[in-house]
């Protein structure tokens, strides 16, 4: 299909976020960690799965009210969530669902299945991952990492998405700690392979690649260098918010510093992987402040945003605002809801 079609100089199809937490919403301003992470696997231990485990109901509810309210401030009608909230599982995904189109934001999520909690805590997850599903839930079954999964659960998820018809959405060698070959022989052209930074080129796994270049910066964990993979490409900013015009900008420039001859094209080409996981979102139109939306132009022009933002045929962004929502209000009880949360995480 070709995506000009119908479309202005100064418009797009919705964008969308192929690999999101929107969990992490709330994590801005958060206390600092115990000490100072010295790596990729400290990163997870002193933060990420500190906030996840001070996650309840209300919280998930206001990240992801914030979460889909930024995107759609940013053009960015379509996210694939990726989430976990250990000790506040059941119903957890239906809460996002929700949240998401009270906003209007298309969202597709996940529960993050791991044994790191006990083996009854992976089989809450996977029970979530059921549950929504099974209530006709958009979304995906959901695992952490193999290396925090054992082959009985890599398996279990493996087969609960061939039951539903869903792909599996896993994170997959971001660190070198990660054990992703237990992943072979399980994986299918619908799973999200996410990261990939440490996979060999020829790696046997089928799915889409996510590449994810500001978070793995962020992480210092490598460079994933994309190029290599047979695998399609899509693009994710893992929890980094969901402006996917500066990530493909960040994809552009690390991708110019591994090799000079690389073209705005080829991140373009990442971002719009985005419209065969998520179709949905081709019906969206996006007007930006700028035209025309070429990736030549826009990987040098900064600060292009939206003007308006039609979802399914109804405008849901207009004259610098959402429509359905009070942002200024959400945002207010996304800070409430932040201090909560802070308090809890210092109490763990
Ligand atoms: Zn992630």
């Amino acid at each position: 299909m070709d995506l000009s079609e119908n479309l202005e100089p100064d418009q797009t199809p919705g964008l969308v976020c192929a690999h999101h937490h929107l969990y992490s919403a709330l994590a801005r301003g958060m206390p600092a960690p115990p000490r100072t992470p010295a790596g990729f696997l400290e990163i997870l231990e002193l933060v990420w799965w500190r906030l996840d485990r001070a996650l309840d109901a209300d919280t998930i509810e206001w990240s992801a009210k914030l979460g889909a309210l930024e995107a759609l401030e940013r053009g960015c009608t379509a996210i694939i969530d990726h989430h976990e909230s250990p000790n506040s599982i059941d119903g957890s995904l239906s809460i996002i669902a929700a949240a998401c189109a009270e906003v209007g934001v298309r969202v597709r999520t996940a529960y993050g299945v791991t044994d790191r909690h006990g083996p009854d805590g992976a089989a809450a997850g996977l029970a979530e991952n059921d549950r929504f599903l099974r209530e006709g839930g958009e979304g995906m079954v959901g695992l952490h990492a193999a290396f925090t999964c054992s082959d009985d659960t890599i398996a279990a998820a493996a087969e609960l998405a061939r039951t539903h018809r869903v792909g599996v959405h896993v994170h997959v060698a971001e660190g070198d700690a990660d054990t992703w070959d237990r992943l072979r022989g399980h994986t299918a052209d619908d799973w999200l392979l996410i990261h990939g930074v440490h996979l060999p080129d020829e790696h046997g796994l089928t799915g889409t690649l996510i590449h994810n270049p500001r978070s793995n910066m962020n992480n210092a964990v490598g460079y994933a260098a994309p190029t290599r993979f047979a695998n399609p490409v899509g693009l994710g900013t893992d929890g980094i918010g969901a402006d996917m015009l500066d990530e493909f900008r960040v994809a552009y420039v690390k991708a110019r510093e591994a090799d000079v001859t690389a073209t705005p094209e080829l991140p373009w080409s990442w971002l719009s992987t985005g419209w065969d996981l998520f179709p949905e979102a081709r019906r969206d139109r996006v007007t930006w402040n700028y035209a025309p939306m070429d990736p030549w132009r826009l990987a040098y022009t900064t600060g292009v945003s939206p003007t308006r933002v039609e979802i399914d045929g109804e405008v849901v962004y207009a004259d610098g605002a959402a429509t359905r929502v009070d942002g200024a209000e959400i945002r207010a009880k996304a800070a409430e809801a932040a201090t909560r949360l802070f308090t809890r995480l210092e109490n763990l």
